[in-house]
């Protein structure tokens, strides 16, 4: 088996069984996703603790890169703090972008599986669209608690 395959499997499989899939309830804070281009929809639920992802979730229904790559997500940030999750979106942003990035894959673990997504720039937004997603998230996170 190539590395090609193995990242295909990847994603069919978490396409097929989206990991932290649901509603996190209570949440600290949430955000609604949509990617007009493809259809897809996502919801992404983060609490912290301090500054770090203590739990993160994610319902929708998209296609299968926008539903795998946000399984992919969830299962990477978990107990990461937010310079952490921003410094990893800077390098799958990457990934996803140019053929030449200079990322270190180690680093990613699973989320390398997304590197095949480069070869189809119409879906780019499909893998980005729960990070930036996430990243509205943690920004609602910030806002201070009406108690009204
Ligand atoms: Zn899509």
């Amino acid at each position: 088996m190539d590395l090609k395959d193995l990242y295909r499997d990847v994603i069919v499989d978490h396409n097929r069984n989206p990991r932290n899939f649901g509603k996190l309830d209570p949440a600290d804070a949430h955000a609604d996703g949509h990617n007009p281009l493809c259809g897809d929809r996502l919801t992404m639920y983060v609490n912290l603790d301090g500054e770090r992802v203590s739990d993160t979730k994610f319902e929708g229904a998209g296609c299968a890169i926008s539903v795998a790559s946000a399984s992919l997500l969830t299962e990477a940030v978990k107990g990461k703090s937010r310079d952490e999750i921003k410094a990893l979106f800077v390098d799958v942003h990457a990934l996803l972008t140019q053929h030449d990035a200079n990322v270190d894959l180690s680093r990613l673990g699973k989320l390398a599986a997304l590197s095949g997504v480069r070869e189809f720039p119409a879906r780019v937004k499909c893998a980005s669209l729960c990070w930036h997603t996430l990243n509205a998230a943690l920004a609602h996170a910030d806002e201070p608690v009406s108690t009204e």
